[in-house]
Order: C-alpha cells, then sequence, then structure tokens
C-alpha cells in the first residue's frame, strides 16, 4: 500500500486544535475545520484517521475527510451519533479539541497508477475516500478511468454536494449516485449503491477498487466487483472498529489477528476476508 504518514512521535499526546469552521451536510452530520494552536499539524495520507478529543467527554476516532495538499487545516466530517459525536458537532466556533494522530493505513494511490480506479462509497464512507478523490484528481493523468459510485439512504443524506456538482461537471470522471429514498425532486438513480456497479465503466482486470461504508455494503459491493472480474488482490476496504488508543496497545478493535487501528482501517480485501463477516473477536 502507499507509505504512510507516522503519527506524532508522542502519539498519546494530543496536540490542541481548535475549530475554525463548521459546516452543516446533512440533518446530523458535519463537516469541521481544526487549527492548530501553536505550529504542529503535519501531513497525513488518504484514509487516514485521527483521535480527537472533546475534553471532559471522551475521545473517538475519525476519518480525515479533507485535501492531502492541504493539510495545514485539518477536516473532518461527523455524524453525531453520542456523546462524543455531539459534543464535536456542538462546539462553538475557537472551540478546543485534541488531536492525536494522524494513524493507521491508507489507500493503496501509488499501486493504483496505471489503472482504473473504482471508488465505491456507502454514507459516511465518502468522508475518508474524499482526500483520496483529491489526491487522484490532483494527479489525473496518472489513472486510467476513475469512477465514483455513491449511495446514501436519501437525497437529505448525500455528503459534499458542492463537491459532487463539481465531480460531476468533469469529463474525465464517472460519477453515479444513488439513494435508497427518493424524496421529491430527486430525479437520479433509486436503489443499493451495489446496483450501479454492473453499468459502471471501467476495465476490470486492471482496476483497483476502493471501497467504504458499512460492512453489509462493503460485502455485497466485493461480491459485485468480484462478478465484474475483478480480481480480489485489487480490492481495498476500510473496516471500522471501536478503538482507544489508535496505536496498537489496548486491543479494543482488534479483528483477528490485526488491530484495527495500527493494521488498517484500510486492508487489502484478500488480507482481512477471513474475519470480515466477524464483529470484535
Ligand atoms: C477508523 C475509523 C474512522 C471513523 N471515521 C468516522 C468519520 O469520519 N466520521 C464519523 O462520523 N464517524 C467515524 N467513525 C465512527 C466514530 O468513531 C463513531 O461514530 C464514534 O466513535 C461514536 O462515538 P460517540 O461517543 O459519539 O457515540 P457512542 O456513545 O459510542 O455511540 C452512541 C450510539 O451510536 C451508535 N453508533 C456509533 N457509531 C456509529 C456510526 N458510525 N453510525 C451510526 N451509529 C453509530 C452506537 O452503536 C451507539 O448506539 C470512525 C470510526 C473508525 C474506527
Amino acid at each position: 500500500m502507499s507509505p504512510t504518514v507516522e503519527a506524532s512521535p508522542a502519539p498519546l499526546w494530543p496536540l490542541p486544535c481548535r475549530l475554525h469552521a463548521r459546516r452543516r451536510e446533512t440533518r446530523d452530520t458535519v463537516t469541521l475545520e481544526l487549527e492548530a494552536v501553536g505550529p504542529g499539524l503535519g501531513e497525513f495520507a488518504p484514509g487516514q484517521f485521527n483521535m480527537l478529543y472533546v475534553f471532559g467527554v471522551g475521545e473517538v476516532p475519525i476519518s480525515i475527510s479533507g485535501d492531502p495538499a492541504h493539510p495545514g487545516r485539518l477536516v473532518h466530517t461527523v455524524r453525531m451519533v453520542g456523546a462524543v459525536t455531539r459534543a464535536l458537532g456542538r462546539l462553538p466556533r475557537g472551540g478546543a479539541v485534541g488531536v492525536r494522530g494522524p494513524f493507521g493505513t491508507s489507500w493503496p494511490l501509488e499501486e493504483a497508477a496505471g489503472s482504473d480506479v473504482v471508488v465505491v462509497a456507502g454514507g459516511m464512507g465518502l468522508a475518508p475516500l474524499r482526500p483520496a478523490l483529491y489526491a487522484l484528481l490532483a494527479r489525473r493523468e496518472r489513472f486510467g478511468r476513475i469512477v465514483l459510485l455513491y449511495g446514501a439512504r436519501t437525497p437529505g443524506d448525500l455528503l459534499y454536494v458542492t463537491d459532487l456538482r463539481r465531480w460531476r461537471a468533469r469529463m474525465d470522471l464517472e460519477v453515479e449516485v444513488t439513494v435508497d429514498a427518493a424524496t421529491d425532486g430527486w430525479r437520479g438513480d433509486v436503489g443499493v449503491v451495489t446496483t450501479l456497479i454492473p453499468r459502471a465503466r471501467f476495465e476490470p482486470a486492471s482496476t483497483v477498487a476502493l471501497v467504504c461504508g458499512p460492512e453489509v455494503m462493503m460485502r455485497f459491493v466485493v461480491r459485485e466487483l468480484q462478478a465484474r472480474g475483478v480480481p480480489d488482490g485489487s480490492i481495498y476496504l476500510s473496516m471500522e472498529r471501536n478503538m482507544h488508543c489508535g496505536i496498537g496497545q489496548c486491543g479494543h478493535c482488534q479483528c483477528g489477528p490485526f488491530f484495527v487501528c495500527r493494521d488498517g482501517p484500510v486492508f487489502p480485501y484478500r488480507r482481512i476476508a477471513p474475519f470480515f463477516r466477524l464483529r470484535e473477536l
């Protein structure tokens, strides 16, 4: 896989940051732009995550969803589901956040050079894939066809509508979006994201597939990609597990012989396949 940017030499020590800007994506999801209080934010590789710490509440893993070419402002997209993510969503401008990271493995963009690239995202899964799309498009000439297949529950759950509009306008990128349930005014596809795979234009034998979404969705996506003839060795998944330390010490995110925080979250499908259906072991 691509060389991964290492976390700081003091990986348990949060870097003090503050909220610079917040954008509401959907009813329950916000994108936060953080900046370091002093010097300190380094580079990250697409697919990596940070541990975000809200003082007095707790710490959670959140993927980095911004542009790797502009690492000085850290961008994270957060769905507000529980105590910590709601506290992140409520932070006032200038509010304090501790950041540890970047952690984990990244999407195999170097290996994908010369191949077609199919990006399949379900729901929040587009967040860790957005930096990969930025990086692919920044060096567009290095890749064959690039296809984004994105599924959300409803039109109101679509993330990054400005990016989607811009990407759809490009001739060198195929963007297909579908929703599980349409609402008034939706004129696009209706159905799960797997329904987009059979008609997407890519050369299966020389395609690298990057997949992120709920585990059940990834299982069906893998099946469809295999049916099109994409080799197992060219399919990469980002796994989500409950994690605490982020550095392979505490064991919370163990998945078979792997720690998802350290050996993942991005895994070659071939490596993770035997453990794919199992919850925390
Ligand atoms: C590597 C990695 C990357 C991640 N990247 C992101 C990201 O970019 N954006 C993001 O929003 N989340 C991301 N998550 C998930 C995020 O870490 C969890 O949603 C968060 O830990 C929940 O913490 P909490 O204290 O707010 O909620 P908790 O109190 O832990 O959970 C409250 C309730 O919400 C449910 N829940 C927890 N997580 C989710 C979820 N993702 N979707 C729906 N229900 C959930 C729980 O089952 C529980 O019932 C990532 C997780 C991992 C492991």
